[in-house]
């Protein structure tokens, strides 16, 4: 198999798993006992707060544990709309969101609240701009992801929380995909809340971690114990934030140079695809982009075909984004790029991790060559 959906979920660490074993059958204890045997796994959560907040220059005591991504995502959208008390209230986010992020926003529209939904340009950087000419008295909340699942653009964080600190409004970020990928610094880009989720860098599926500034008064999103500073009830996830945490080290420390090892295969493939393949453009930008992300539209070509005939070549790629593939409706990413339906359909993305090797992509392009030509001559 050439696994090549690393946007999806990717294959745990050795380290990940080997950190979380010991808290399944020796150290099993509820991390809120108090007696010696609970806080042994109290401290993998303390640790793992420690570990992580150093990762993205905050504090200790702004780092808390959640079920993943999603959860922090909703936790952000709601929370801070049911802490403000203003009769009024507008968030403002992008049109390429993740799902967790736009189907938050539009559950609060449903509450009333207003929502401006902004343009970002044809490589998916958020139109800065228009950002701020949409705040009005009533904006309570920016949302702008940091690095795009699709396609992968990296947005202009720091210029965007410049402008929610301006006006005083608070900013999250979805930094899903770029969390132990590319640097984060929540001081220098004025991050308010932060999401993250395990799975993206190795960790296991089923946890995750917001980051909310220290006095930032939000309400508990889990009613129940008292976990998580009160913020969010439920016994502690020990075996999960232990592999979350040993993964997060070693993607953190091997950063740079994972960083440099994929965009050098990222690069080299598109090379090939745009060079040998006819009809073949790249979504997206080319230099604010993650290093693992390609994502191409290919003429003439429907992308959930070419991902059944790779599929059957032990060839893993996605078309769109995976949470969208249950229904036909294109991306709302590439529509929101200016792609129309017809090349929104033909795209194919392909996100890389370290372990790829080269003759995995030799490989993966001389079979979409291939199979782009054998579709091409049927039609
Ligand atoms: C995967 C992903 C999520 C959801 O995270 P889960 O932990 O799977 O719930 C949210 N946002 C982005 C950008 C993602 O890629």
């Amino acid at each position: 198999m050439i696994y090549l959906d690393n946007a999806a979920t990717t294959m745990m660490s050795k380290e990940a798993i080997d950190a979380m074993l010991p808290y399944f059958d020796t150290y099993y204890g509820n991390p809120s006992s108090i007696y010696e045997f609970g806080t042994i796994s109290k401290e993998v959560l303390e640790r793992g707060r420690r570990s992580i907040s150093k990762m993205i220059n905050c504090k200790e005591n702004e780092i808390y544990f959640t079920s993943g991504g999603t959860e922090a995502d909703n936790f952000a959208i709601k929370q801070v709309c049911e802490a403000c008390k203003r009769q009024k209230k507008h968030i403002i986010t992008t049109k390429i969101e993740h799902h967790a992020v736009l189907h938050s926003c539009m559950a609060m529209e449903r509450n009333g609240v207003q929502v401006t939904y902004v343009d970002v340009d044809s490589r998916g950087r958020v139109k800065l701009n228009e950002l701020e000419n949409a705040i009005t008295n009533d904006t309570i909340l920016i949302s702008v992801m940091h690095a795009n699942n699709e396609i992968g653009t990296v947005e202009p964080l720091e210029r965007v929380g410049g402008i929610a600190k301006k006006y005083g409004i608070i900013f999250h970020t979805d930094a899903v995909q770029s969390f132990c990928h590319i640097p984060i610094d929540v001081r220098h880009f004025n991050v308010d809340i932060l999401s993250a989720s395990s799975h993206k860098f190795g960790g296991p599926k089923g946890v995750g971690f917001m980051y909310v500034r220290e006095g930032l008064k939000l309400n508990p999103f889990m009613d129940g114990g008292s976990q998580e500073m009160g913020l969010r009830a439920g016994t502690g996830n020990a075996a999960g934030i232990a592999g979350m945490t040993a993964a997060a080290q070693k993607s953190y420390d091997n950063m740079r140079k994972n960083i440099r090892y994929e965009t050098r295969l990222r690069d080299y493939m598109i090379g090939r695809l745009v060079r040998e393949i006819p009809g073949v453009s790249l979504n997206g930008h080319p230099s604010y982009r993650l290093p693992n992300n390609i994502n191409i539209s290919i003429s003439g070509i429907d992308g959930g075909v070419l991902m059944v005939m790779l599929d059957l070549e032990g060839i893993c790629v996605s078309t769109g984004s995976a949470c969208t593939q249950s229904h036909t409706s294109p991306s709302h990413v590439l529509l929101a790029i200016g792609l129309d339906e017809r090349q929104a359909g033909s795209s194919v993305r392909i996100t890389l991790s370290e372990k790829n090797t080269a003759e995995e992509i030799n490989r993966t392009v001389d079979i979409i060559k291939r199979e782009v030509a054998k579709l091409r001559e049927k039609a």
